[in-house]
C-alpha cells in the first residue's frame, strides 16, 4: 500500500493512494488527524481502515512531505563503498556516522528544492529512507526490520561549501532542502530493503547516480539496531541510510544544481520523487 499527505480545500490531510485515487482516510479517522497518528494506533499493523472513507481524484490535492510532524530525523552519512571513494576521507567507517535533519529542511515531490542565497553549491544525494512504525529500545539487528512502517525517496540536498566548512548538520538544513516522496510504500511490500533495490538520481533526465540498496555498508537494519542503542525509535521517525557515488561535488569540473533544474530519485517499488529548484527570494 502507498501512504499520501497532503492538502484538500485547505485541509490537512493523509490517505491510500491507487493509481490517480485518493481515499482520504484522515477525513473518517477523526482520531488520526496525521499519518503519524495512525501509524501510532497500528496502520499497517491491524489498524482497521473505514471502508466508507471519501475518495477524491489525486488531482485535486496537493501533496506534502508524507510525515510532516515525525518524532526525529537521523540521517546515516558515507554508507556506500563507492561514495566513500569519491570523497576526501576514503577510511571506510567503521560505526554508522549521524547527523540530524530538522523537519523544516523538508519538501514534498512536486515542491521545489530551494537554492539558498549564502551558497551555490547546491549538490543532490539520492536515497533510501526509512520511516519507523513501531517504537523500541536496544532492538536485536535480527528483529530490527519487524519496526519499519515503511520507504520513501528521499533527496538528501547538500550546500556543500557548509558541509565542508562547519558540518552536515549545517550542510544539509537549508530550508526546502530535502526532498521527501511521493508517498510511503509500505514495509510488506519490501520485505528486505537491502535486496538489491535499484536507486537512480537524474539531474534534467540525465542518470547521475545509479546503484543498488545491496551496497550499503551499513544495511537498513543495522542502523535501525545502531540508532535505537542511545535512542528511542518512535512511530514516524524517518531515518536516511546514505547516498551512493556520483554527486555532483565528485565531478571535474563539479555539478550544481540551478534554478530551473528537475532532479528525480527514483528507487524500485517505491516510485519516483521529483523536484525543481528555485532560488530564495
Ligand atoms: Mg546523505
Amino acid at each position: 500500500m502507498k501512504f499520501i499527505s497532503f492538502v484538500v480545500d485547505g485541509r490537512p490531510s493523509w490517505g491510500q493512494v491507487d493509481g490517480d485515487v485518493i481515499t482520504d482516510f484522515g477525513a473518517s479517522l477523526t482520531d488520526c488527524p496525521t499519518m503519524v497518528d495512525a501509524i501510532r494506533k497500528g496502520l499497517g499493523a491491524g489498524l482497521s481502515l473505514p471502508g466508507d472513507a471519501p475518495k477524491l481524484p489525486l488531482s485535486r490535492v496537493a501533496l506534502t512531505v508524507p510525515i510532516p510532524n515525525p518524532p526525529k530525523i537521523l540521517c546515516v552519512g558515507r554508507n556506500y563503498v563507492d561514495h566513500v571513494a569519491e570523497g576526501s576521507n576514503k577510511e571506510l567507517p567503521k560505526h554508522p556516522g549521524l547527523f540530524a535533519r530538522t523537519v523544516k529542511s523538508l519538501t514534498p515531490h512536486g515542491g521545489p528544492i530551494m537554492r539558498p542565497k549564502a551558497s551555490d553549491n547546491l549538490d543532490f544525494e539520492g536515497e533510501l529512507a526509512v520511516i519507523i512504525g513501531k517504537s523500541g529500545r536496544a532492538v536485536p539487528k535480527e528483529t530490527a526490520l519487524s519496526h519499519v512502517f515503511g520507504y520513501a525517496c528521499f533527496n538528501d540536498a547538500t550546500l556543500r561549501d557548509f558541509q565542508e566548512k562547519y558540518s552536515a548538520l549545517v550542510g544539509k538544513n537549508f530550508p526546502f532542502t530535502g526532498g521527501f516522496g511521493p508517498w510511503v510504500v509500505t514495509a510488506d511490500e519490501i520485505p528486505d530493503p537491502n535486496a538489491d533495490l535499484s536507486l537512480t538520481t537524474r539531474l534534467n533526465g540525465e542518470v547521475m547516480q545509479h546503484s543498488q540498496t545491496g551496497k550499503m555498508i551499513f544495511d537498513v537494519a543495522t542502523i535501525i539496531a545502531f540508532v535505537s542503542v542511545f535512542t528511542e525509535l518512535e512511530p514516524g521517525d524517518i531515518l536516511l541510510t546514505g547516498t551512493p557515488e556520483g554527486i555532483g561535488r565528485a565531478r571535474n569540473p563539479p555539478v550544481w544544481m540551478k534554478p530551473g533544474d528537475t532532479v528525480e530519485v527514483e528507487i524500485d517499488r517505491i516510485g519516483t520523487l521529483r523536484n525543481v529548484i528555485t532560488q530564495e527570494a
